[in-house]
């Protein structure tokens, strides 16, 4: 079943390619308006566009790094501008380093941590301000299960991704009461550019992890995000739902 999402604006990080660009577009053909903000690749920004053959009327694509406070204060300074307010808010911006602990440089650990956790408060800080004065708010963060399996060499990951949960927790009781849903979708193995650049004999391993025996979809995992971010969700606060095969 479809969402009416004609009235919704929803601001989707990590937007143009993978998991973020199925979102998006999930999204866009329920109705809503969408700014979708990518880090730095703008070729797939490009690609976004013409592929899927939506305007800049209803697809407002964004460059803003969102690890940096500061570009993101601009980009809701523009949003400000030109939309009011956002009703959506997906935090799906991730990267990964990875490396064993005693070999993971400072670095490494440091840039994970700032893109996929401080990036994601960032965000929900600039929305949750919009979203309080409205009293009406879908906030949705994408972690992994990582967050609690932890394989050895994503221990950055894994803490990452963990810390989005201590965030939802807090965040959800602190804007309940206006309206504002904050939950997590946990994706399992998905096929984009994050698990795909992998080594094959890697992925083969990932597989027999799964009790479906397969990757899951980017759409499988849009889905998911679009049913959080609909009317029907209202009551659904402070969960996460694992769309992992199983895992
Ligand atoms: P991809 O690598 O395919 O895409 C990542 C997206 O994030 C790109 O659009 C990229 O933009 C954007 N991005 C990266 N860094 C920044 C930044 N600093 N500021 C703004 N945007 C940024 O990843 P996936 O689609 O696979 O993953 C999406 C989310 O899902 C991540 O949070 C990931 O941890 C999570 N996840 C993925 C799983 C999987 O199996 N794929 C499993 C579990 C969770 P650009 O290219 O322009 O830099």
């Amino acid at each position: 079943m479809n969402n009416d999402f004609s009235r919704r604006v929803a601001a989707v990080t990590g937007a143009t390619r993978g998991i973020g660009r199925a979102i998006s577009l999930a999204f866009l053909e329920q109705g809503a308006t969408v700014i979708g903000v990518y880090g730095s690749d703008q070729a797939a920004a490009d690609r976004l566009r013409l592929e899927s053959g939506f305007g800049e009327d209803v697809l407002r694509l964004k460059q803003c790094d969102v690890a940096d406070y500061a570009a993101v204060s601009r980009l809701f300074a523009e949003i400000e501008v030109e939309f009011e307010t956002i009703d959506i808010l997906v935090n799906n911006a991730g990267i990964r380093r990875d490396g064993v602990v005693a070999m993971l440089k400072h670095d490494d650990w440091q840039r994970v941590l700032d893109v996929n956790l401080t990036g994601s408060y960032n965000m929900a800080k600039h929305a949750v301000l919009l979203m309080l004065k409205q009293k009406y708010g879908r906030i949705i963060f994408i972690t992994s299960p990582m967050s609690r399996l932890g394989f050895a060499g994503q221990a950055n990951y894994a803490a990452s991704k963990a810390g989005q949960l201590g965030l939802m927790h807090a965040l959800a009781k602190e804007t309940a009461r206006r309206k504002i849903t904050v939950n997590c979708v946990s994706p399992g193995f998905i096929e984009t550019d994050l698990i795909t650049s992998l080594p094959p004999e890697q992925l083969v391993e990932y597989k027999k992890m799964v009790p479906m025996r397969r990757f899951g979809k980017p759409e499988e995992v849009a889905a998911a995000v679009c049913f959080l971010a609909g009317e029907r969700a209202a009551y659904i606060t402070d969960s996460v739902l694992e769309v992992t095969g199983g895992i």
